[in-house]
This record gives C-alpha cells, sequence and structure tokens, in this order.
C-alpha cells in the first residue's frame, strides 16, 4: 500500500497535498503497465473526495476486488500455479495482473506466482514468453522488462 504522508505526499488526482484533516485513500501497487490510465492510482495517495469523483473510479474499484479474488488473503500461504505446493516468499515470484479480458491469452496468468524452480523448467515457458513479448506494443515503463528477464525471455533482451 502506498506510504502516504500527511503534509508531504501529494495526491495523484488533484496534485495538491494531503494534509490531516482530510479524509484520503492509498492504493497498492496494481498497475504495472505505465500506460495503462489506472497506472495514475498505482502505489498513490488521493484524497477521498477526488477518487469519489474520478471519472474511473470505477474501473479501480473493478480493478482491485480482480486482484483481491486472485492472491491469498492475509494468513493463506499461495501455492505454486505449476507445482500446486506452499511458495516460499524467498524462491517464489509472481507475475502482475494483466487484463480483466477472459478472451486474452494473459487472462490466466494474471498474478500467478510460482517457484523460480517450476517455472525455469515449465513446458509453457515459452508460449508465456510469446504473450509477455507482445505486450510490448502497449506496455510503456519499467516493469514488462523486469517480468521478461523474470520469467526468463532472454530472447528478447536487447543487445
Ligand atoms: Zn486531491
Ligand atoms: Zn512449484
Amino acid at each position: 500500500m502506498a506510504i502516504i504522508l500527511r503534509g508531504l505526499t501529494e495526491c495523484a488526482i488533484c496534485g495538491s497535498i494531503l494534509q490531516e484533516d482530510q479524509s484520503v485513500r492509498g492504493f497498492p501497487p496494481f498497475v504495472a503497465n505505465a500506460a495503462d490510465p489506472l497506472y495514475l492510482f498505482c502505489d498513490a495517495g488521493v484524497h477521498e473526495d477526488c477518487f469519489q469523483d474520478h471519472p474511473r473510479r470505477e474501473q479501480v474499484i473493478e480493478r482491485l476486488a480482480a486482484i483481491d479474488a486472485l492472491i491469498s488473503p492475509p494468513g493463506v500461504i499461495p501455492r505454486c500455479r505449476i507445482c500446486a505446493q506452499e511458495l516460499d516468499w524467498d524462491n517464489s515470484w509472481s507475475l502482475p495482473f494483466f487484463t480483466l479480458d477472459k478472451s486474452d491469452p494473459l487472462f490466466e496468468f494474471n498474478c500467478a506466482e510460482f517457484h523460480k524452480v517450476c517455472l525455469a523448467a515449465w513446458n509453457r515457458r515459452s508460449e508465456l514468453c510469446g504473450y509477455l513479448v507482445g505486450l510490448k506494443e502497449t506496455w510503456t515503463g519499467p516493469h514488462l522488462e523486469h517480468v521478461l528477464h523474470k520469467v526468463g525471455c532472454t530472447e528478447t533482451q536487447t543487445p
């Protein structure tokens, strides 16, 4: 969740400082694509009033709910998408949320979590890399390169 320092942090919507006496809301880092119209809210703090009036409010709520439904609730250890065994923090890796569109091939990979060793040996890894490389058309920001690197889509690395 975004760290909000009252009197210092700027509202991501109106740009003015989030003050002590104002109702504010913080968002987790839930948008990986900097070209996404919701990227504004990623890891950000906003005035509650600004949020309520924002035209993309419903989209933000929908996206956060979709992500919430995918990730394990507190106290439940997430399981590897490939081997179905429990994950341990140091040896695991997760994908970001990609899309709400069920017809998109990346839909099934939304917030998927893996053991690093399982992912490295996965027979669907090159398929996944193909989809991820396709995101270069529409994604901006540093996160995609990070994902490509973690998944091991080495053929996509620039010389
Ligand atoms: Zn504001
Ligand atoms: Zn595994």
